[in-house]
């Protein structure tokens, strides 16, 4: 990534109470906390962030860093295959990638707005817009490429 004294930010929905917080990309080894004064709980970027129909684009849209997205079902074998490689990149790329799922059975809005026909797919989205995509579940390094492609 190229070198920028910009700050840049995630946007990331509270795992606890869903506030939308926007953090700063360079203080998320800071266990940053939810900015609602009823919750203060800590947002656990160190570890893929659930998205909703309610905050998909808000969180897309506002996060400047890459942003790697796991569609998924509770009940899909490969998706459960999946998951250890997305939460081992989560925490070794914490505020560099945001690394984000979103269960197809409940969040059916985005997985249609999406064209989600088989899971698990992954997307890579990067100021806004989709930039790379591949189905079914692969293993770690072709993630790592995956979004290194979206990097440019
Ligand atoms: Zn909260």
């Amino acid at each position: 990534m190229s070198a920028s004294t910009d700050t840049r930010h995630l946007v990331v929905p509270c795992p606890f109470c869903g506030t939308v917080n926007r953090v700063d990309a360079d203080r998320v080894a800071d266990r940053p906390r939810c900015g609602s004064a009823d919750c203060r709980r800590p947002l656990l970027l160190d570890r893929p962030v659930s998205l909703h129909d309610a905050d998909f684009r808000t969180v897309i849209e506002g996060t400047d860093v890459p942003v790697l997205v796991d569609f998924y079902a509770d009940w899909c074998g490969p998706c459960k295959a999946m998951a250890p490689v997305l939460d081992d990149l989560a925490a070794e790329w914490s505020g560099r990638v945001l690394v984000a799922k979103v269960n197809t059975d409940v969040e059916q809005g985005t997985a249609m707005a999406h064209q989600i026909r088989s899971i698990p797919t992954l997307m890579v989205f990067a100021g806004g817009r989709m930039v790379a995509q591949q189905m079914g579940a692969i293993p770690k390094a072709a993630v790592q490429q995956l979004v290194a492609r979206a990097k440019g």
